[in-house]
C-alpha cells in the first residue's frame, strides 16, 4: 500500500527545510541587521562582496538584484549592442539569451555536447564577422572546458562572459567558475548553491573599467564618490541578503563537500542502469571539480520515468521548462540543433539539495531500478 509518507517522499527541492536548518542563525543575522536600520548598500554587502570575490580568487564582486541584470550589465560594460552578435549554449535558461538581448545585441543559440554544457566546436562554427563574444553558462556546477573556449576566443578576438548563475566554486583546472573572461555572473536564487531568501546575484570581473562601469549602472550610475557620472538603473544586492549570504559562505565548503557526497551515492547506486547516462562522478576527471547546482541525468522512456517517481512520491524537474534556447519560437529563434533536440527528449534532474539525507538518495535510486526492472 502506498503511505502518506511515501507520497511526500522526496521532493525535489524543500524549501521550508533548507531555511530550518539555519532558522535560528539567520534571525539572528535578521535582528541584527534590522537593529543596525541597514538596508541599502551598507556594510555586509561590502563585506560579502569581498568574501565571495576571495573565495573565488577574483579582483572584484558586486552584488546585484539578481544575475540576469548582472549578466545584462556585463554585456553593456563591455561594449556590446546593436548590430553584435553573442554565442550562448541553447542548453541555458533565457535569461542569457535575454541579457543579450536586452544590450541590443543578438543571442546565437548553438549546441551542447554530451557534458550538457556549450559545445566548443559548434561555438566555431558559430563565429562570423558579428560575433563579439562567447557566453558560456557553466551548467549544473560543472565548468565548460575552458581551454578550448578561451582559444576559439582569441584566435576571433572574442570576449568571454560567464553565466556562472550555476557554478559557485566549481573549477576548471583549478580556476573557478566566473574568474575566466572579462565578467560573469552568479545567483542566489534560493534554489541555487548558495541561495539567499528571495532574489540575488553577483557580477565577478577583474577587470577595473568594468567593475567601475557596473558599480555605477546597479545604483543609479553613481560613482564610488557618490555622484551621478553616468546613466544607471536600480540592481542593488539587498544589504539583507548579503548578509545571510556572508553567513552562508563560511560553510560553504561543507555544502559543495555534502552534495559531490551526494553525487557518489547517485552514481554508486545507479551506474549499472543501462537506460541512463549520468554526470561525471566527482573524481572522474582531475581538470573539474563540479559542485552539483544540479544532477542532470539522461533516461530513456524519461517522462514515464518522471511519472512512476512521482507516483511514489519522489520529485523531478526538467530543466527550463523542457525548452530549450532556441526552441522557444515566441521569442523568433530558428536554429536547427537536432543533438540539443534529442536531449531535452532524455534529460532529468533528480534531487540534489541540503535537505536530502543518504537514504533520501538510496530511495529515488531504488525506485529508478525498479522502474528499468534492476534488483534493489
Ligand atoms: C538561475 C540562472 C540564471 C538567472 O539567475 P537569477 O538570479 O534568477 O536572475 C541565469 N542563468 C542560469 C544558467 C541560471 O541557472
Amino acid at each position: 500500500m502506498t503511505t502518506l509518507q511515501n507520497l511526500t517522499a522526496v521532493p525535489f527541492f524543500n524549501y521550508p527545510s533548507v531555511f530550518k536548518q539555519e532558522q535560528d542563525e539567520m534571525l539572528r543575522v535578521f535582528s541584527d541587521v534590522g537593529n543596525r536600520g541597514a538596508f541599502i548598500l551598507q556594510r555586509d554587502l561590502e563585506e560579502f562582496e569581498h568574501s565571495l570575490a576571495a573565495f573565488l580568487g577574483a579582483r572584484h564582486s558586486l552584488g546585484v538584484g539578481n544575475a540576469t541584470d548582472g549578466l545584462h550589465f556585463a554585456v553593456r560594460a563591455a561594449g556590446i549592442g546593436q548590430g553584435d552578435e553573442v554565442i550562448v549554449s541553447s542548453h541555458t535558461m533565457i535569461a542569457t539569451a535575454a541579457a543579450v538581448h536586452f544590450a541590443g545585441a543578438v543571442p546565437v543559440p548553438v549546441e551542447c555536447g554530451p557534458d550538457h554544457l556549450i559545445d566548443p566546436a559548434a561555438v566555431e562554427a558559430a563565429v562570423n564577422s558579428k560575433t563579439r563574444a562567447i557566453m558560456p553558462t557553466q551548467l549544473n556546477g560543472r565548468t565548460c572546458d575552458m581551454t578550448a573556449i578561451q582559444s576559439i576566443a582569441d584566435k576571433h578576438g572574442l570576449l568571454i562572459i560567464e553565466d556562472a548563475a550555476q557554478a559557485l566554486g566549481s573549477k576548471f583546472k583549478g580556476q573557478c567558475a566566473g574568474t575566466f573572461g572579462i565578467a560573469s555572473a552568479i545567483s542566489f536564487y534560493p534554489a541555487k548553491v548558495l541561495g539567499c531568501l528571495g532574489d540575488g546575484g553577483a557580477v565577478v570581473t577583474n577587470d577595473d573599467s568594468i567593475f567601475e562601469k557596473i558599480y555605477q549602472m546597479r545604483d543609479h550610475g553613481r560613482s564610488t564618490g557618490g555622484e551621478i557620472v553616468s546613466w544607471g538603473l536600480n540592481s542593488r544586492l539587498d544589504n539583507l541578503q548579503a548578509a545571510f549570504l556572508d553567513f552562508q559562505m563560511k560553510k560553504y565548503d561543507d555544502v559543495m563537500l555534502r552534495r559531490r557526497h551526494l553525487a557518489t551515492v547517485y552514481t554508486e547506486r545507479l551506474s549499472d542502469v543501462a537506460e541512463l547516462v549520468l554526470p561525471p562522478p566527482p573524481f572522474a576527471d582531475a581538470d573539474h571539480f563540479d559542485i552539483y547546482q544540479n544532477y542532470e541525468i539522461e533516461a530513456e522512456r524519461r517522462d514515464e520515468l518522471k511519472a512512476y517517481l512521482k507516483e511514489n512520491g519522489v520529485g523531478t524537474l526538467i530543466q527550463w521548462g523542457g525548452q530549450a534556447v532556441h526552441q522557444l519560437k515566441a521569442l523568433g529563434f530558428s536554429q536547427n540543433l537536432p543533438y540539443t533536440d534529442r536531449l531535452f527528449t532524455r534529460i532529468l534532474m533528480l534531487p540534489m539539495n541540503m535537505s536530502l539525507s543518504d537514504d533520501d538518495v538510496r530511495y529515488v535510486c531504488a525506485n529508478i531500478r525498479a522502474f528499468f526492472g534492476y534488483s534493489a
